[in-house]
């Protein structure tokens, strides 16, 4: 499906097979110049043939376009290696494309979710089918580097890249003033929220994500696009959601740790979810992992805070309320 949103800027929907995401949402912005495509779907044939068919209906080469790319996820990068030509200019962002340039497979995470108590064999063989693993760009073209603040201009527009991490480390939205428009990524999504894992002790990508909820909050904005599903007008009132839901989510977790130490992987059994299954162990193993990822989040974030303290023993890894 593709409609005009904007005068020269469509959303072409690309289909996500079997993704509860359903559809990325792809947009392009018409130029007799230089087209800019904005997120484009998983390296498999269905996304490719409906992104060069919406392309085609709206008259644009996409030889003749540049891409930007909110973040590193398969859904919204892994058509780059199928589009880019040698005069393609691929913007990106510094933070997302490190962790492309030291990818070295899902080791690291699976030692890490298993100190945390997930059944790493199960993972394992979950991950071998993750689209992330399957749909992932073939060859990284070379990236043109955006930081906070800087701008790209396409069309009659002219962006502001805002960083936003916390989905990711560097994910970017672009936001234009004078149209009062928001590409927020996979940053305020509505009917879904966006999923805030941590597989790192480095990291706070909660505490990330909460600041860049705060940084969007500030801007005037009319209609916002975001990566998928539906679009909405002013964000305020979902960031609002998307806030108040955290916090409701961090409060869960010290009720779940008032009752004695845990580690995240059974921190995340206890907590509820919006999944189509009665008990935790009926999960698939990779909803079980994403759960269990963003209950480390939460984790992180609260022991940051001081209102909760891990302690190891052995390999494992629990938390507790007490000193
Ligand atoms: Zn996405």
């Amino acid at each position: 499906m593709i409609e005009e949103i904007s005068p020269d800027l469509f959303r072409i929907q690309v289909p996500l097979p079997n993704t509860p995401l359903k559809f990325l949402n792809s947009y392009v912005i018409r130029s007799p110049r230089r087209s800019l495509i904005i997120d484009t779907g998983l390296n498999h044939d269905i996304c490719f043939e409906a992104l060069q068919t919406g392309l085609k209906q709206i008259g644009v080469d996409p030889s003749g376009a540049d891409l930007f790319i909110t973040h590193l996820h398969a859904d919204h990068f892994g058509l780059v290696s199928r589009l880019a030509t040698a005069d393609t200019r691929v913007y990106f962002n510094r933070p997302d494309a490190e962790i492309i340039e030291s990818w070295e497979g899902f080791g690291p995470m699976l030692e890490y979710a298993g100190h945390n108590g997930f059944p790493v064999d199960r993972l394992r063989a979950a991950l071998a089918a993750h689209p992330g693993s399957r749909f992932g760009s073939e060859w990284v073209p070379p990236l043109e580097m955006l930081a906070d603040g800087d701008s790209i201009e396409a069309g009659p527009y002219r962006f502001r890249c805002v960083s936003t991490p916390g989905h990711t480390l560097g994910h970017m939205c672009l936001y234009e003033p004078r149209h009062r428009l928001l590409i927020a990524g996979d940053h305020i999504l509505i009917d879904i929220t966006p999923n805030i894992q941590c597989w790192s002790d480095a990291e706070n990508p909660l505490k990330a994500y909460l600041e860049s909820l705060d940084k969007m909050a500030g801007l005037d904005v009319a209609r916002t696009l975001p990566g998928h599903r539906r679009l909405m007008a002013d964000p305020r009132p979902r960031i609002a959601e998307l806030q108040a839901h955290h916090q409701a989510r961090l409060a869960e977790v010290l009720a779940i740790l008032a009752e004695g130490p845990r580690n995240a992987f059974e921190i995340a059994a206890r907590m509820t979810w919006d999944i189509q299954a009665d008990r935790w162990e009926d999960f698939p193993v990779a909803q079980q992992w994403f759960a269990t990822g963003e209950a480390l989040s939460h984790l992180r974030y609260l022991e940051e805070e001081g209102k909760i303290t891990r302690f190891t023993a052995g390999e494992g890894v629990r938390f507790s309320l007490e000193e």
